[in-house]
């Protein structure tokens, strides 16, 4: 399997290449040439599998370069420190089901697709014998996911800047009791967009990041889309295990990561009826789906903050696919939103976006509502991402179709707002309550590009 940029400008690479790649050399993001179909005879055939032996069958079929004893190991090893056995867990509540994306050391989805992507790394830069320093700016969730990912690896070091106060507790706890050498955290007194901003300042350096070997691991990385799809086909064959009824999945969305790996999926053959795109006030997407309308707006700021986007990373992923995969017209579209802020398309090539997806965005009232209501009819806790897409399938997927509901993140991870919502406090699993005694180590900066330059110096191996 060779891998090749949305914007055209790069000849086609393995994938070990395209994982150490991350963003393409030409502006564009990385996919596959094609998607290897699984048959329906094939699929039958998994139904017995493990989330880790299906797991090989499916990203094997894309990482051809590495060994099968090797990949195998690295799968293994990367679901070892989830704490259920079946990994991601599906569980029926009220009329949806629920995927338990959550069971992973920082207790949201993303720890499925850095475990992996931390293992990789380890296990290129061994072969490669090469070191990578991981730079990133968190609001909170890939941050955590992706120390926890790459803590203690050898030849990687990780400098993540999050906002000084401004992420949640358990969020913050998350990465600053890990304490292990190769991880930094630097908590700026500033924004969010404080930090991103001096990562991409960073990154703009060439010489710099080359010297220095600067590496990122934003959902851009095509190795996080494809540990994802693994759980689209785990899903699907749960719940057809118990009905025949055609398959449905909500799935809240910010980045258009979680939601592009199910299209993967859906390309490789999975018989998925239609991916529900739910999001928050922050709709440029369901906007995009229902109308026609991609045109950018300001960030609002939510109780489901992981969705807080307008730019969404991923989706030009899934314009190169819509556009008939021709780079050319990427190209304009991009240039379109950069001179216009929106990107435009025909009414054909509306019918194909809504063939695959629905949309509808959610409010925060009725967010907030839904955690309430859904936990007085089961008495199961919602975390409000999670609540956004089971709002979204009970008002737009049929009730007689089996709908699966991408749980996101543990609600003990936006306790704030789940008990802002229920007005009790939410029992806290075990890995958090630990959080509180553990030693901290955490550099208290000012938003200034020279003392975050000078502290990398010092620090990088
Ligand atoms: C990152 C995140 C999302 C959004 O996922 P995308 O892949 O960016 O669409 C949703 N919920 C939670 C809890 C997240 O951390």
């Amino acid at each position: 399997m060779r891998y090749i940029s949305t914007r055209g400008g790069i000849n086609p690479i393995p994938f070990k290449d395209a994982v150490m790649m991350g963003l393409a050399s030409d502006g564009g993001l990385l996919l596959p040439q094609s998607y290897p179909a699984v048959t329906r005879e094939q699929l039958e055939s998994w139904r017995g599998l493990s989330y880790q032996e299906l797991a090989f069958e499916v990203i094997s079929r894309y990482a051809d370069d590495i060994p099968g004893g090797d990949l195998k190991s690295l799968i293994n090893r990367s679901y070892a420190t989830f704490a259920h056995p079946e990994i991601t867990p599906l569980v029926r509540k009220n009329g949806v089901y629920i995927l338990e994306l959550f069971h992973g050391v920082t207790l949201a989805f993303k720890d499925v697709a850095l475990q992996f992507l931390g293992n990789l790394f380890e296990y290129i830069l061994a072969e490669r014998n090469q070191t990578l320093n991981i730079i990133g700016a968190t609001s909170g969730d890939t941050g955590s996911a992706a120390i926890h990912g790459v803590r203690g690896k050898k030849g990687i070091s990780i400098f993540i800047l999050h906002p000084l106060g401004k992420t949640s507790a358990v969020q913050a706890l998350q990465m600053t009791s890990v304490t292990d050498t190769n991880v930094h955290n630097i908590a700026v007194r500033g924004t969010f967009d404080d930090c991103q901003k001096m990562v991409k300042e960073l990154f703009g350096d060439l010489e710099f990041k080359e010297k220095y070997s600067l590496g990122a691991v934003n959902s851009i990385n095509w190795a996080r889309v494809l540990a994802q799809v693994v759980y689209y086909f785990y899903a699907w064959l749960r719940v057809t295990d118990e009905t025949d009824a055609p398959v449905n999945f909500s799935v809240p969305t910010g980045n258009f990561g979680d939601i592009f790996a199910g299209y993967v999926a859906k390309r490789m053959g999975l018989p998925v009826d239609k991916l529900l795109l739910a999001t928050n006030e922050n709709n440029i997407l369901t906007r995009f789906i229902n109308k026609s309308d991609y045109s950018l707006g300001e960030v609002v700021p939510t109780v489901s903050p992981s969705m807080d986007i307008q730019i969404a990373s991923n989706f030009e992923r899934y314009l190169f696919h819509l556009f008939a995969e021709n780079p050319v017209r990427v190209k304009e579209a991009f240039a379109e939103l950069e001179e216009h802020g929106r990107i435009s398309c025909s009414s054909d090539e509306m019918t194909l976006v809504r063939n695959d997806f629905c949309s509808i965005s959610v409010n925060q009232g009725a967010t907030l509502q839904t955690i309430r209501e859904f936990y007085a009819d089961t008495g199961y806790l919602l975390d409000p991402h999670t609540a956004v897409g089971v709002i979204a399938a009970l008002d737009l997927l049929p009730s007689d179709s089996a709908r699966i509901c991408l749980a996101t993140a543990h609600p003990a991870k936006f306790s704030e707002t789940v008990e802002q919502s229920l007005g009790f406090q939410v029992p806290a699993p075990e890995s958090v309550k630990e959080l509180y005694g553990k030693p901290t180590r955490c550099e208290i900066m000012d938003a200034d590009l020279g003392t975050v330059r000078k502290f990398l110096i010092e620090h990088i191996g």
